[in-house]
């Protein structure tokens, strides 16, 4: 099917916020923390690329992306060219980094737009009666803490939601968390090993925090993460 650009927005430095319709559905259906596929053929080559929904279900036909631009690769680039009204093939959303049955109080463990699944899970999924949920943050500069504003809101107002932000290289000026996100697993988990831990972004962060939580006495099943990389 095709997705069509309804529009873009930069969030921060080489992020940006997509809105996509479906024109063929009435009703684009999905579960927070799926992905769906882009096709485009580049250089004669079919490329496929995922892409975590960014945004809640909803009765319409849209959802939506937070894309970071990867100067060296052959997709991303394109996606930041693309205009309101240009379209691209998409495959319809799949994936398992969706919340689990019975649900389960839940970490959440972020870096860069892999908090895109996250936007999606919360949006959707907390409200005044569900599982308690931290999200870890751990960004480079405090320009870079996408849609920090929404999750500062839902924090306010659900007091079983925590925002744990940290920067890797904060400025003088920041006086929250800093470092990366492994530092401040203590902080989020605590003592409790009865909790679901969801980890999204590059290779490297999702394998050095699935060992330290191991290390924890956490269970494999416990433990989901989607790799962008
Ligand atoms: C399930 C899944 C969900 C994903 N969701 C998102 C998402 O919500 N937002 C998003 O921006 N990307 C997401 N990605 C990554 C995305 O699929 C592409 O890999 C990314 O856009 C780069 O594609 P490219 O064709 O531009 O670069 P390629 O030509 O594929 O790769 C160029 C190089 O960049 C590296 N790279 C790949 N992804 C990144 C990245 N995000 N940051 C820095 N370097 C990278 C690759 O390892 C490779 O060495 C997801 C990946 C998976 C598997």
């Amino acid at each position: 099917m095709e997705a069509k650009l309804i529009e873009t927005t930069e969030i921060a430095p080489e992020v940006r916020h997509f809105v996509f319709e479906v024109p063929e559905v009435g009703r684009f259906t999905f579960v927070p923390g799926q992905f769906v596929s882009m096709n485009q053929v580049i250089n004669e080559k079919k490329i496929t690329r995922a892409y975590s929904i960014a945004s809640a279900p909803s009765e319409s036909n849209r959802f939506e992306l937070c894309l970071n631009l990867v100067h060296e690769g052959l997709l991303s680039p394109r996606l930041f060219q693309m205009r309101p009204g240009d379209t691209i093939e998409i495959r319809r959303p799949l994936g398992m980094f969706v919340l689990r049955n019975p649900p389960r109080d839940s970490i959440l463990i972020a870096t860069g737009t892999g908090i895109a699944p996250f936007r999606s899970i919360l949006k959707a999924q907390l409200h005044e009666k569900s599982q308690a949920f931290t999200l870890i943050f751990g960004v480079r500069h405090e320009s870079h803490l996408m849609y920090r504003a929404e999750f500062e809101e839902m924090a306010r107002q659900f007091p079983h939601f925590r925002f744990l932000p940290t920067l890797s290289r904060p400025t003088a000026s920041w006086t929250g968390r800093s470092g990366h996100v492994q530092m401040h697993l203590g902080e989020a988990i605590g003592e409790r090993r009865d909790v679901d831990v969801f980890l999204c972004g590059l290779k490297l962060m999702v394998d050095d925090v699935r060992n330290i939580l191991k290390d924890m006495g956490f269970d494999r099943k416990q433990i989901l993460f989607e790799k962008y990389d």
